[in-house]
């Protein structure tokens, strides 16, 4: 069955990948057939592997006594030297009107000025824990043919972030830093725990049954946060070979954020001509799960202004 996507406005492309993400149950089979499972996989795989590799390193200390790293995803200092600090955490401590130290303001600037390169919200796909349980979620739902719930707006997660920054103005701590399921999944792995489990559960559940890809896309400020960071990022997916579509729709399937593809798949942009190949929105997480399952190998990692079309 073919599924022609159409020239769509931001709110109508986010409607017709819900609609086809539906459709399409397993996505990524005729990539498999087409190049091998490994490399159907590969991002997807690496992926895994380098948020295994984070996490091992905050394991060893607590577990084994050898503290590389020490603290968590919202402060780290790795060899005693590297102190890295979540942009988000910094913004809630100055709007509690707390001053921060020094060595804080400069992590804060490590992991902006990394991710403002190579886009923010590779944080979300590439680093953050709760990624493994939404696209756990995703999988889950594809397979047992779910349809029930609808994600909420886009743009309820910066109305959150704007929330959360004045609730630790008016309550003078990090206020999302006692809810926060990153560092709540994070603190779960590494301690257990029943109330950061439930929390973990909580997402889970969320995703599955009620808002599908809801929590990253639509309601986690951290990701919000990451989202801005990265609006200029240089490290960008190109749909390049778009003329190789044949319009499976896997990758609408598996993008966590599949309103970022049509344009730039398509090639035009309703009312504004011909537009570029380059995903240039900061939803996109540069998961490269799309680059993995098209058979045809329509997508690629470039950057930001490389407009070729093929
Ligand atoms: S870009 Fe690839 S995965 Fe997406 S619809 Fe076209 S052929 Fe299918
Ligand atoms: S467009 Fe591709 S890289 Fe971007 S979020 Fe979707 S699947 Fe991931």
């Amino acid at each position: 069955m073919k599924l022609t996507p159409p020239i769509a406005t931001p709110a109508e492309s986010r409607t017709f990948g819900l609609k086809h993400a539906g459709q399409v149950q397993r996505p990524g089979r005729e990539a498999v057939r087409m190049k091998g499972w490994l490399a159907a996989h590969r991002f997807w795989l690496l992926r895994r592997l380098v948020q295994c590799a984070i996490f091992g390193l905050f394991l060893l200390g607590p577990l084994a006594g050898v503290w590389i790293v020490k603290g968590n995803l919202s402060s780290s200092l790795t060899l005693g030297v590297l102190l890295l600090t979540d942009p988000f955490v910094l913004a809630q401590t100055l709007a509690a009107r707390h001053v921060p130290e020094l060595s804080a303001l400069i992590g804060a600037g490590i992991v902006v000025a990394f991710y403002a390169l190579v886009g923010g919200r590779v944080f979300c796909a590439w680093v953050c824990p709760v990624n493994v349980v939404t696209d756990a979620a995703a999988w889950l739902r594809r397979r047992l043919g779910i349809h029930t719930g609808r994600a909420p707006r886009g743009s309820l997660r910066y109305w959150l972030l704007g929330a959360v920054l004045l609730a630790s103005a008016v309550s003078g701590f990090a206020a999302w830093e006692t809810v926060n399921p990153v560092s709540l999944t994070q603190r779960a792995l590494i301690f257990g725990g029943g109330v950061a489990w439930g929390v973990t559960a909580a997402v889970f559940v969320f995703d599955l049954l009620v808002a599908p890809r809801g929590w990253c896309g639509h309601v986690c400020p951290v990701g919000a946060m990451y989202a801005l960071i990265g609006r200029v990022a240089l490290l960008r997916v190109s749909a390049r070979h778009s003329s190789r579509c044949n319009d499976c729709a896997d990758c609408y399937a598996v993008c966590p954020e599949p309103q970022v593809i049509p344009i730039a798949l398509k090639g035009k942009d309703r009312g504004k001509g011909g537009a570029s190949p380059v995903i240039t929105d900061s939803a996109c997480t540069n998961c490269g799960r799309c680059i993995d399952v098209c058979g045809p190998d329509v997508f690629t990692y470039t950057h930001r202004f490389d407009t070729r079309r093929v």
